[in-house]
């Protein structure tokens, strides 16, 4: 009997540890949208939060990307405008 009761102990543990798993699986940017202020990345589009966002300095103008790639692109295009002109 008691052992029982172990394994539905045992049940509602594991079942609470996969609960917990697939809710930090949820994009933190999805549930907040409407609370935080949201940036559009420029390069691909995406919208993100200050919080996740990678903050580049460029001419002066704060822009905000999802990585480090977007960031990378935005300035090698940047760079492309300026020296063509
Ligand atoms: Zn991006």
């Amino acid at each position: 009997m008691l052992r029982i009761l172990f394994y539905i102990l045992l049940g509602y543990a594991l079942y609470l540890v996969i609960r917990g798993f697939f809710r930090k699986r949820v994009p933190p940017a999805a549930r907040r949208t409407g609370e935080v202020e949201t940036f559009r990345d420029p390069v691909c589009g995406v919208y993100v939060t200050a919080e996740d966002a990678v903050v580049g300095n460029l001419d002066g103008k704060r822009v905000h990307f999802c990585s480090m790639e977007c960031l990378e692109k935005y300035r090698s295009n940047l760079n492309d405008t300026t020296t063509r002109q």
